[in-house]
C-alpha cells in the first residue's frame, strides 16, 4: 500500500521568517519518526531556502504554492518559474487552488502550469472542488469540467505522477469539514473523471487527497471512512502542535 501524503499549504504565514524556521523545525523533528505518511510542506516562497532542510530529512519534501505560467526567463517582473522552483528542491507545487482561481487563475493557466511542473519533474497537486453543493447534484458536471479543463493538453505518461486535491470550496476555511461518506462518494466520482482522461487502470491509482477544514480531530475518520490517499491542510499546518498531531494520528490510523 501505498503512503499517506499530507500537504501542509502554509498560504501567506507566519508573518516572520524566524516563525516559519520555529514551525519547519518542529516538522523537521516529526517526519522521520513517521512509518507510512509522507509531509510536504508549502511555506511561501520568500521562506523555502530557510525552511528547507539542509540535508534530506525522511519523509519530508518541500512544496509550493505559486508558480509562473511562463517557463525560462524573460522580462516576467514578480513571476517565478517552475525551474527556478526545482533549483530549490521544490518537490511539490500546488496548483489551481480556489483562492489562486478567485484572483484570476483559469483552468487554461492551470493546464500550462500541470504541464510545466511535470515536465520539470515537480510533482502538481491539482486542486479542484465545487463552489457550492446542492441535493441534486448539479454541481458534479462544472467539477468535471474543472478537473477536464485543468488536465487538458496533458500527456497520459504524466497521468502517474499528478496528485488531486478534492477541495470543495465551502469546506475550505470553514468550522467543520466535509462528511467521511461524501467524501468518499465525491472521490470516487473525481476519480471516475482521471479515468476518462486518461486509463481506467490510472483512475484506479489515483492519489485522491482531501482539503477542507482538517484537523487532528477529524483526520481519522476522513482517512478511514472517506478512503482518501492524505489531506492539503490550511489552517491546521500553520499550528505546530496541531500539525504534527495530524500527521502522527494519520500514520497511526493506516
Ligand atoms: C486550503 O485552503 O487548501 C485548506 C484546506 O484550508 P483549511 O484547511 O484551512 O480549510
Amino acid at each position: 500500500m501505498s503512503k499517506i501524503l499530507v500537504v501542509g499549504n502554509w498560504k501567506m504565514n507566519p508573518a516572520t521568517i524566524s516563525e516559519a524556521k520555529i514551525l519547519a523545525k518542529k516538522i523537521k523533528a516529526v517526519a522521520p519518526r513517521l512509518q507510512n505518511t509522507d509531509a510536504v510542506m508549502a511555506p511561501p516562497l520568500a521562506f523555502a531556502s530557510a525552511c528547507a532542510p539542509q540535508k534530506p530529512v525522511k519523509n519530508l519534501y518541500l512544496g509550493a504554492q505559486f508558480v509562473s505560467v511562463e517557463s525560462g526567463v524573460g522580462p516576467f517582473t514578480g513571476e517565478v518559474s517552475v525551474d527556478m522552483l526545482k533549483s530549490l528542491n521544490i518537490q511539490y507545487i500546488i496548483l489551481g487552488h480556489s483562492e489562486q482561481r478567485a484572483r484570476g487563475e483559469t483552468s487554461a493557466m492551470v493546464s500550462k502550469k500541470m504541464k510545466n511542473a511535470l515536465e520539470a519533474g515537480i510533482t502538481p497537486v491539482l486542486c479542484v472542488g465545487e463552489m457550492n453543493r446542492d441535493q441534486d447534484g448539479s454541481y458534479l458536471e462544472p467539477l468535471k469540467a474543472q478537473i477536464k479543463e485543468s488536465l487538458e493538453g496533458i500527456p497520459k505518461k504524466y497521468a502517474k505522477e499528478i496528485v488531486i486535491a478534492y477541495e470543495p470550496v465551502w469546506a475550505i476555511g470553514a468550522k467543520e469539514a466535509m462528511m467521511p461518506d461524501q467524501i468518499y462518494e465525491t472521490s470516487l466520482f473525481v476519480k471516475k473523471v482521471f479515468a476518462d482522461i486518461f486509463t481506467p487502470d490510472a483512475g484506479v491509482k489515483a492519489t485522491i487527497l482531501y482539503g477542507g477544514s482538517v484537523n487532528f480531530r477529524n483526520a481519522a475518520d476522513i482517512i478511514s471512512i472517506g478512503k482518501v490517499d492524505g489531506f492539503l491542510v490550511g489552517r491546521e499546518s500553520v499550528n505546530a502542535a496541531g500539525f504534527v498531531e495530524l500527521l502522527k494520528t494519520v500514520d497511526s490510523v493506516v
